[in-house]
């Protein structure tokens, strides 16, 4: 493992499993400082001191992203323990199901709570460490979870896909107000990846769906999309990849 992210001070939301966990857990190995941010504290505490043992350093702090005063205050605490962020995966997500008039209003609910005013909070949070940063250190990375949904259909998933759509679109704007700034945005579109994600489903026909492309092909490790930001984030300061598709090979 190179050390291409040492006196990086990076920040994952969704860092409590699936491929928050993997790229926390990625980029403190290439040298990051890493904030681990999500609201299951031992899960993230498991984490810091897997990190810790390894030599990294990792910061735990479990905090609801829907929460825009706690976000502020975990900006706040980041930039006193470990130094101003200049890398935020804007991760957390949570994607639930179900035919659009069965009007499921708590799912649809929670899903822009988490999707949209969560990503929102952490942007409105670390997006000044991440332009000072740029200034200091003359990198500075803001890395937002879209997915595949955003460029398809899929019946049942119209709030989540819909949703995801926001993040890739808003990624492409930020750049237009942060690139000159020197903060690279991208926006990572994964297809199946094998995580918790699905495990929040409850309706039957999507959960048959998932049932059936889980057999019929090999899904994404997190650690797949964990490469895939390490990458990124550390090309040189010039190069901006803006939106990354990554698929498993047979998804369709
Ligand atoms: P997981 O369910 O494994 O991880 C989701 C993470 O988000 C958890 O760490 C969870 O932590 C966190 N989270 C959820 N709600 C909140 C909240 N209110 N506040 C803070 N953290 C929260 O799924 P994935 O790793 O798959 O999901 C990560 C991202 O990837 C999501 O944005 C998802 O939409 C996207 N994605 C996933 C794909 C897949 O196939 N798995 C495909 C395309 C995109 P906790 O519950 O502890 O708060």
């Amino acid at each position: 493992m190179t050390n291409s992210h040492a006196n990086r001070v990076a920040v994952v939301t969704g860092a409590s499993s699936g491929i928050g966990e993997a790229a926390a857990r990625r980029l403190a190995a290439s040298g990051a400082s890493v904030a681990l941010i999500a609201r299951r504290a031992d899960r993230l505490e498991t984490l810091a001191k897997e990190i810790e043992a390894g030599g990294g350093t990792a910061l735990v702090l479990a905090v609801d992203v829907a929460d825009a005063a706690a976000m502020r205050a975990a900006a706040a605490e980041v930039e006193a323990k470990l130094g101003r962020a200049d890398l935020l995966f804007n991760n957390a997500g949570v994607m639930l199901a179900a035919p659009i008039d069965e009007l499921a209003t708590e799912d649809w609910q929670r899903m822009i709570d988490v999707n949209l005013t969560g990503l929102m909070n952490a942007i409105g949070a670390f997006v000044p460490h991440l332009v000072a940063s740029a200034a200091e250190k003359g990198v500075a990375d803001l890395v937002n979870t879209s997915s595949i949904g955003a460029q398809a259909v899929f019946p049942s998933f119209a709030v989540y896909v819909a949703s995801k759509a926001y993040v890739t679109h808003l990624s492409k704007n930020l750049r237009a107000d942060l690139g000159p700034k020197g903060v690279r945005v991208a926006a990572i579109e994964p297809g199946l990846v094998e995580t918790e994600l699905q495990g929040h489903v409850t309706d039957a026909g999507a959960l048959q769906w998932l049932d059936g492309v889980r057999e019929s092909l090999t899904w994404l490790k997190p650690e797949d999309i964990a490469e895939t930001v390490a990458f990124l984030t550390s090309l040189p300061a010039r190069v901006n990849l803006q939106q990354v598709t990554v698929m498993p090979t047979a998804q369709v």
